[in-house]
């Protein structure tokens, strides 16, 4: 018996150090390069396996459709167009990022506590900034500048046709060296459709993003009202695509206080001592939260994690060319506006 029980103490710990070293093995490449405020201190290699767990549906955010009440003008500050090179960080006591992270999208990896609990990939105070439903006159130029003053980066879940009515500003956004995903062509609830349904809009959002940026981008996604049908989980999985959910919901959607965004946000964080954070740059008054939300995670010791994807989305064909059908040719360029209009008197 004693035996036995032996061999048993003995398996178990062969095989506990078997998946500690899967896990080391697939999880983390760390390489250390310093803690300033320029710009990207670490650089961290998550290799991530896949693995899909069951999810719970949460109220639905409200429609593309309905835009928000005020639309500012664009931002007076110059922001860089696709062309600009990266500018150094000129403040020294700005946010900056705390650490890089590379996610391997291979088989679908899902993140954020709201929904997928693999993954833990964040440490004590560590937060992901996340921006979706844009790019929106006005108000995604004001996040960028925000982030810029701050020299700190985030992820951005552009809807496809909010990047066809805009590509310019989208662009900005890439230029800028945010990662930027998907969310859906028109922000449909995808847990409403058909499957072949909820396929075409995850797919033609992909293809707006990649016609108006002119090159595929981030391999990540986020659900409308991360609402995510079973279904979607799987294909997406096929797809190679890193799905996003949250850690917490600022609800800024529902706000129209800038100083109420800025607390709602605050709180939580406080709550869970990390976090990937959702936000909307679609919203006027997230924009002109930023500046203080930025300025409170600095004061509160918050560190800024920038997320990419290892390799980026390849699009179908035949959905680059649905879109384009459906805009019509001309709508959107590869080409940059610096590249086809230029003045020459003044
Ligand atoms: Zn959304």
């Amino acid at each position: 018996m004693r035996r036995i029980t032996g061999l048993a103490a003995a398996g178990a710990a062969t095989m506990a150090v078997a998946v500690v070293s899967l896990f080391l093995s697939r999880v983390l490449t760390v390489q250390e390069t310093g803690t300033s405020a320029k710009g990207v201190e670490a650089v961290i290699t998550d290799t991530i396996s896949s693995r899909q767990i069951p999810v719970q549906l949460r109220p639905q955010l409200p429609s593309a459709s309905a835009p928000p009440a005020v639309f500012p003008t664009a931002a007076a500050s110059p922001i860089p167009n696709a062309t600009s090179p990266q500018p150094a960080c000129g403040n020294p006591d700005a946010l900056g990022v705390s650490r890089v992270v590379e996610i391997d999208t291979t088989g679908g990896p899902g993140f954020g506590f709201e929904q997928f609990k693999a993954y833990d990939f964040l440490r004590d105070r560590e937060v992901v900034l996340t921006f979706d439903d844009g790019p929106w006159p006005g108000n995604t130029q004001a996040v960028l500048k925000a982030l810029a003053d701050q020299c700190t980066k985030a992820v951005f879940f552009p809807i496809g046709k909010h990047a066809m009515w805009h590509p310019e500003i989208l662009k900005q956004v890439a230029a800028a060296g945010h990662a930027v995903g998907s969310h859906t062509w028109s922000h449909a609830d995808l847990s409403k459709l058909t499957v072949e349904q909820a396929k075409e809009e995850f797919e033609k959002g992909a293809s707006a993003v990649r016609a108006a940026l002119g090159t595929s981008e981030t391999s990540f996604f986020r659900f409308p009202g991360l609402r995510n049908p079973p279904e979607m989980l799987t294909y997406l999985g096929t797809r190679n695509i890193g799905i996003f959910s949250t850690d917490m919901d600022s609800f800024d959607f529902k706000i129209r206080k800038p100083e109420q965004v800025v607390a709602s946000v605050m709180t939580r964080l406080k709550k869970r001592g990390k976090g990937i954070v959702l936000l909307h740059d679609f919203q006027h008054p997230t924009s002109l939260a930023l500046p203080e939300l930025l300025a409170q995670l600095k004061a509160e010791g918050y560190k800024i994690v920038h997320v990419r994807s290892k390799d980026s989305l390849t699009t179908l064909p035949e959905y680059d060319e649905a879109i384009m059908k459906e805009f019509g040719p001309g709508t959107v360029s590869t080409r940059s506006i610096a590249n086809v209009v230029r003045t020459v008197s003044e």
